[in-house]
């Protein structure tokens, strides 16, 4: 007895898990004869209902919608809907698709009565007997194209088995419409829970309700959301939030997904895939998991173009989410498209993005804690209004100084800063500035609504690299043997030059409170990026452990910038 397994295939794959949907199993294995048979009888009674035909209702779903995904099949072709009332025409068709469906499940259940066979399937390379295959073209596999319905070697179309060729013609119960534009599109997944609920529900269930309601069948398209990945991301987070129970192990497990988005008409067929990263569906779980409420805010502030959103507003809002779900998909940055300065708002929350920043960027918790607590601070300092509006302003040069400002007001440690911004990523000044602001938008937003923060936990626990014990052992030494070491400081803090700081250094060097090695470590040779970099990371580390000693002269006076 053969057995039914997944292909590889994505449209054959896409109809086997309709064909599991609708026989109820749990397995594509578990699959038998009476499932085929059963599964034909449904989609019979599907496609050759009266709302599939046009019997009745405005349009012909089998010639329109239908022939995008199979031109010319015996639905469409015009030879079968000659002559006669329409009810003529119709019956004509429901004969010729149904002869038709009944070969392909003959040669189906040959498949599964004989194991191996002289042939190779091309779609599921399985070895199948002579009798199981069938030849196919276009009109039954999606784009098998050809010039002139020529395809390899000269051949008149592609030999595939009668299993394969009766899976894919349950390929539209998997198939849905994007937002906005309408293509056509379906997920490829190994994952059959998510695939038959997919197929189950926008499907066979959708598809049924249309009839019952004697409306024109079409393809499930209402998504309140917008653009190819928007639709695929909004879907995910629709199934999860509703059959969390039943699907949270295929998210935490996840395997390789593609949503394919396709055409297959006559003018012309194209496909393109869009991977699904698994991080991202490990972080949807996770954020499932941490807080439905979250989770939900998440989805809907990012992914969701409401209903009643019309003109200018409905565009913007439209751009937006595209944007968002492509940047998601690509597991990019999305935080700082989600900062309203106009409302102080974060969109999507504060737990969501920590979230997407920890398991899709694989951001350290460490560094998050730090600038949670930091963010918090200043939203509750007495000149936050200030602060806020400096950091908005704020470019990525100019943040070095600012947080330097935050150690030398107790703020900060001079180790926290050193991990916020560490050598040779001057890329994630920017991130850090965005986090903050970030968090004290959520901080504000918990305070109007009387709602707890959602503070991490975690302790922190930072152990210094070569670097910055490097750096602490020249300041230990520093403070210990440097008289008036206010003034130094001082004189370092408000150095505008790479020459000026060398000439400090210089001098700490000549009253013995440096060594010479260290003064060719703080001043390399050519590298004046470095230098400066070093000399922040000094000046914290003065301003952190030398605080008692700080004069009111170097509280007050602005630290200087590389020019
Ligand atoms: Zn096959």
């Amino acid at each position: 007895m053969g057995r039914v397994r997944w292909t590889g295939h994505p449209f054959v794959d896409a109809g086997l898990a309709a064909i599991a949907a609708v026989a109820e199993v749990r397995q594509l294995e578990e699959l038998t004869q009476q499932h085929l048979q059963k599964a034909v009888e449904e989609l019979k009674r599907v496609l050759l209902s009266d709302q599939a035909l046009g019997l009745g209702v405005q349009k012909a779903f089998a010639r329109s919608a239908m022939s995008q995904i199979f031109p010319n099949s015996e639905l469409v072709n015009p030879s079968n809907w000659r002559g006669g009332t329409d009810e003529e025409k119709a019956e004509n068709v429901r004969q010729k698709f149904r002869s038709a469906l009944q070969a392909d499940l003959q040669r189906a259940i040959l498949c599964l009565q004989k194991e191996g066979g002289e042939e190779i399937c091309c779609a599921c390379g399985e070895q199948r007997p002579s009798e199981a295959m069938v030849i196919v073209r276009k009109d039954k596999m999606p784009l098998l194209e050809g010039i002139v319905n020529f395809y390899p070697a000269f051949a008149y179309g592609v030999r595939i088995c009668g299993l394969c060729a009766l899976a894919t013609r349950f390929l539209p119960m998997s198939v849905l419409r994007t937002g906005v534009y309408n293509r056509l599109w379906f997920l490829h997944t190994h994952a059959l829970p998510i695939a038959t609920k997919i197929s189950e529900r926008y499907g066979w269930q959708h598809f049924n309700s249309l009839i019952a309601k004697n409306e024109t069948l079409d393809f499930f398209s209402r998504w309140e959301t917008a653009g190819d990945a928007g639709t695929v991301l909004y879907l995910l987070c629709e199934l999860l939030d509703e059959f969390g129970d039943t699907l949270r192990q295929v998210y935490e497990h996840p395997l390789p997904t593609t949503a394919y988005i396709f055409s297959n008409d006559n003018r012309g067929g194209f496909i393109s895939a869009l991977p699904i990263p698994n991080e991202l569906l490990v972080f949807f779980y996770k954020l499932h998991i941490e807080s439905v409420s979250a989770f939900r805010r998440f989805w809907r502030e990012l992914l969701q173009v409401p209903k009643e959103l019309q003109g200018q507003a409905l565009k913007i809002r439209i751009g937006f989410v595209q944007l968002i779900a492509y940047r998601l998909l690509n597991m990019e940055s999305i935080l700082n498209a989600c900062l309203d300065h106009d409302t102080s708002q974060l969109l999507g929350g504060w737990v969501g993005h920590r979230l997407y920043l920890q398991e899709v960027r694989k951001m350290p918790v460490s560094k998050l804690a730090i600038l949670e607590r930091l963010g918090i601070t200043i939203a509750q300092s007495d000149d936050a209004k200030k602060r806020i509006m400096e950091l908005r302003t704020t470019d990525r040069s100019d943040l070095y100084r600012v947080l330097l400002r935050y150690v030398r007001e107790g703020w900060l440690k001079h180790e926290e800063f050193y991990t916020l911004l560490p050598p040779n990523e001057d890329a994630s000044a920017g991130e850090v500035r965005d986090i903050l602001l970030a968090v004290i938008y959520e901080w504000q937003h918990c305070q109007e609504r009387d709602e707890e923060f959602p503070q991490l936990k975690e302790a922190v626990e930072l152990t210094p690299d070569e670097t910055l014990e490097r750096i602490q052992s020249i300041g230990e030494k520093l403070m210990n043997q440097l008289p008036n070491l206010s003034r130094w400081i001082g004189q370092l803090q408000t150095a505008r030059t790479s020459d000026r700081i060398r000439a400090v250094y210089l001098s700490a060097v000549q009253r013995g409170a440096l060594r010479f090695n260290d003064f060719v470590f703080l001043v390399p040779l050519g590298d004046r990026q470095w230098l400066w970099l070093l000399r922040d990371y000094l000046l914290a580390f003065l301003f952190d452990r030398a605080r008692q000693m700080l004069g009111e002269e170097v509280m007050q006076e602005e630290i200087a910038v590389a020019e």
